[in-house]
């Protein structure tokens, strides 16, 4: 699953370590705004592209993705 922060950078988590959204807001929610006047850009469990096959992990344990997560 995939999380915007607030300032519009994506981050991949794989299911195991995919906080969940309080935490997630909490965590990334109020980091600043995105370019371009965007405002704050949080999301969670956004659109993300698919993840197997390519080279995507996850920012927190660094396991390769896959289309489960
Ligand atoms: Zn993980």
């Amino acid at each position: 699953m995939r999380i915007y922060t607030s300032c519009s950078d994506p981050i991949d988590f794989c299911k195991r370590c995919a906080p969940d959204e309080d935490e997630a807001q909490e965590r990334y929610g109020n980091l600043g705004d995105g370019p371009d006047g965007r405002g704050n850009c949080f999301g969670y469990d956004d659109d993300h592209p698919p993840y197997g096959g390519e080279n995507y992990t996850c920012a927190e344990c660094g396991e390769e993705l896959t289309d489960e997560d």
